[in-house]
């Protein structure tokens, strides 16, 4: 049975941080059960910190109010998910070396992470403005004889 919709109770809690514990996003995992992302979020709100939204949520708790624990918990939620995660891929990794390196190469990108080398081309090659620019100022004398024969006056009769 399903309890009025926004209605904050242990129940509803607690088969949201089941869903999280499975996978679901802070966004999905109340959605699930008919609660609204704005409103989940004010239930994990701290009661006693001071309002201060630029600091995350993760920095805002404390240990006395109901809303800290219910962050908390989705905290460990994720955690458990994460880490049944990663026990899955190292059971794979028994039978195929790729898994563990799947996992190698995401955690830790910098030493493991495919190299991609991208060459900044932008210096060898000439501002396509300033060649420009050169052409247009530059006295007729100076252009190379083939050059000559491209450029013609506005209005000129040939
Ligand atoms: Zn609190």
């Amino acid at each position: 049975m399903r309890t009025t919709p926004n209605k904050r109770c242990r129940e509803v809690e607690d088969r949201i941080v089941r869903h999280v514990r499975e996978g679901a996003s802070l966004s999905d995992a109340p959605c699930l059960e008919g609660i609204d992302e704005a409103t989940f979020r004010r239930w994990r709100k701290c009661r006693n910190a001071e309002d201060n939204d630029e600091l995350p949520l993760r920095d805002r708790r404390c240990w006395s109010c109901a809303n800290c624990a219910l962050q908390r918990r989705c905290d460990e939620a994720e955690c458990l998910f994460k880490q049944s995660c990663i026990r899955t891929i190292h059971r794979a990794g028994e039978r195929n070396w790729r898994a563990r390196a799947w996992l190698l190469e995401r955690r830790y990108r910098q030493e493991y992470g495919a190299m991609t080398v991208i060459e900044d081309v932008r210096e060898s090659q000439p501002d396509p403005t300033e060649v420009l620019l050169a052409a247009i100022c530059a006295p007729m004398s100076t252009l190379p004889k083939d050059e000559k024969k491209g450029l013609r006056l506005p209005n000129s009769s040939q």
